[in-house]
This record gives structure tokens, sequence and C-alpha cells, in this order.
């Protein structure tokens, strides 16, 4: 019987580090469902991935280690008892690179100055600085809080949103939940950064993406759930938002008959805006874990099942 399952496309790496935090300890690793099926008597899984509904046959199952910072796929199939850990800490500095990439590149115009160059045009252009304007950050918690700081560090003003008050210094004004149209109303740059949860879902509609400034970029790397797409596809056609940026989506892949794909000022990319952690990273924060759980303390990352994140 092993005491592991680990569950992920490349297991062996996941394996190799734990293995150096515990060894001798006994590792079954799979990377398919009939793999996992040989395996279900394992005490902590350690995965991305793995079939939820699979979860309900495991009945020495103790421990559950997410091998993602957002836990909304398998939260509501785990035996609310089992301890449920996430990753924090491994996505804000890949994330905030992504966010930034997009606003620097469309307040910077890239994609204009492309299209000059193709036509051997030399001319200059207006650009639009993020030092001076609003970075609005929907979630404050490990990753929010990196896009925040970085928000900071282009000299722009940053406005946040979470259920409770952030760090002192975090932001320069915070808001609530019920306060969201007042916080987008506000901002010229909005990041959401969102776990799904019940409450989360479909936070941003139509109410909110009309109150927007003209101008105003929207990313997304949170989850898919916090937008309302038919809304959004009708606000960016009206220019509120009058840019987009997408990670995440309400149904992924995103279908091919979506709207969002042919808008011109929505720019997609296919939920790749975190995971660039190799095993390493991961591995380490799970290996920390892994000597915490069999020495009794407290483990990091615990997911409140209650709040649902
Ligand atoms: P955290 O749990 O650390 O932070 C979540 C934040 O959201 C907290 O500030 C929380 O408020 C806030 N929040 C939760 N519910 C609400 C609500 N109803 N209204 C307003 N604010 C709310 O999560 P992380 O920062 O680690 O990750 C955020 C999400 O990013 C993950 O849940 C995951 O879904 C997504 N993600 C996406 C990836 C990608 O590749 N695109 C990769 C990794 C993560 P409070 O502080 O008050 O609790």
């Amino acid at each position: 019987m092993a005491q592991i399952l680990v569950y992920a496309s490349e297991p062996a790496e996941y394996a190799a580090v734990l293995r150096e935090a515990a060894p001798g300890i006994e590792i079954a690793q799979a990377s398919t469902r009939q793999e996992a099926l040989a395996h279900l008597d394992a005490e902590i899984l350690l995965s991305w991935g793995f079939p939820p509904d699979l979860l309900a046959s495991m009945p020495r199952l103790r421990w559950v280690q997410w091998l993602g910072a957002g836990v909304d796929k398998v939260i509501g199939a785990l035996a609310p008892d089992v301890p449920l850990t996430r990753i924090v800490g491994g996505f804000g500095g890949v994330m905030t690179e992504h966010v930034f990439a997009f606003l620097l590149a469309i307040r910077r115009d890239v994609f204009g100055l492309r299209g000059l160059q193709r036509e051997h045009r030399w001319q200059k252009m207006m650009m639009q600085p993020l030092r001076g304007q609003r970075l609005g950050v929907a979630g404050l918690g490990s990753i929010g809080a990196d896009v925040a700081r970085m928000g900071r560090a282009f000299g722009m003003e940053v406005w946040g949103l979470s259920r409770t008050l952030p760090a002192d210094g975090l932001v320069d004004r915070h808001f609530l939940p019920g306060e969201v149209r007042a916080f987008v109303a506000g901002v010229q740059n909005l990041a959401l950064v969102l776990p799904a949860t019940t409450e989360t879902d479909k936070l941003f509609g139509s109410g909110e993406f009309a109150a927007m400034q003209e101008g105003t970029i929207l990313v997304n790397v949170g989850r898919g759930n916090a937008i309302d797409e038919a809304a959004l596809a009708e606000g960016l056609r009206a220019g509120r938002p009058a840019y987009a940026q997408l990670d995440v989506f309400q149904a992924e892949p995103l279908p091919a008959e979506s709207p969002l794909w042919d808008l011109e000022n929505c720019f997609i990319s296919a939920h790749c805006s975190g995971p660039s952690e190799k095993a390493e990273g991961l591995g380490r924060f799970t290996a920390e874990n892994l000597r915490r759980y069999l020495s009794g303390e407290p483990l990091l990352g615990l997911v409140d099942r209650t709040r649902g994140y």
C-alpha cells in the first residue's frame, strides 16, 4: 500500500522531490485515471487534475495537497473532514508578469507599432504611461498582492477589492464585495485575481462594464466564473471595457463559437498565466508540507472549506 499517490502529468518529478524530503516513504505515481485506480488506498494525495469523482473511493485519505492555487475543481468532491491544502506563493511572480505584459503592450500600443512597421511608416505615437493611472486589483491574496505591489512599482495608484481588510499599505483605497461598481468606476486598469466561489460568480456583469471609464483595460487571470461572458462581449463592442485580456473562462477550452475569439479588443490566452512553475518549486512547497504532516505540525496553504478558497 502506497502512503502517497502523486497524480500529475509528470509524477516522477514530484516523487523525486518528496523522496528527498521523506526517504523511505512509499510513493505511487499515476498520470491517468486508469493508473490511479490501482492506488485508491493511499493516505495522501498530491495532485493536479485528479478525477474528482474518485475521491469518494479513497477510504484511507487523510490529506490532499493540490498542485495549484485554485481548488474549485476538487473542493466540492472532497469530504469536509479531509484537509485540503493548495500552493501559496508559487504563482504571484509569473502571473504579475502576465498582467503587466498586457497592460504595457496596450498602453504602449505594441500592436499598433507592429502595424506601422509592416507598412514602413515612420509615425510618432502618443503613448499612455501606466505611471499616474489607477490600477484596481480584485482579490488581494497571495497573487493579487503581488500584482498590487507591482502596480505601486510602476507609480500607479492602487485600489483593491477583497472580503476583508488587507495588510496596511498594500492598497491606497479598499473596497468590499458590495462596492464592486464604485471600485471598477474609479480605475483605468483592472486585474481580476479572484477564486471561483458562489460569491464570485458573475461578479462582473453588464452593470459593472457600463460603469467603467472610457479606455479601461480588464485583465482576468483568476477564474472565468467571475465574468458574465455574454455581457463582456457586449461591453467590448461598446468600448467598456476598451480592452480585455482573458486567461480564464467559464468553459475551458473556450468554445470555438464564443464571440470573444473574434473581437479585436479582446486578447485570449489559454489558462497559461500561472502554471510555468515546474515540479521543483511546487515540489519544494509540497515537501515542506509533507514534513509538517509527518511531524504533526500545521500545514501550509490550508483551504478554508466554509469560505471555499
Ligand atoms: P487567495 O486565496 O490567496 O486570495 C483570494 C483573494 O480573493 C482574497 O483576497 C479574498 O479576500 C478575495 N476574495 C475571495 N472572495 C471574494 C469576493 N467574493 N469578493 C471579493 N474578494 C474576494 O488566492 P490566490 O491569490 O493564491 O489565487 C487567486 C486565484 O487565482 C486562485 O483561486 C485561482 O483560481 C487563480 N489562479 C489562476 C491561475 C492561472 O493560471 N490563471 C494560476 C493560479 C491561480 P480576503 O483577502 O478577504 O479573503
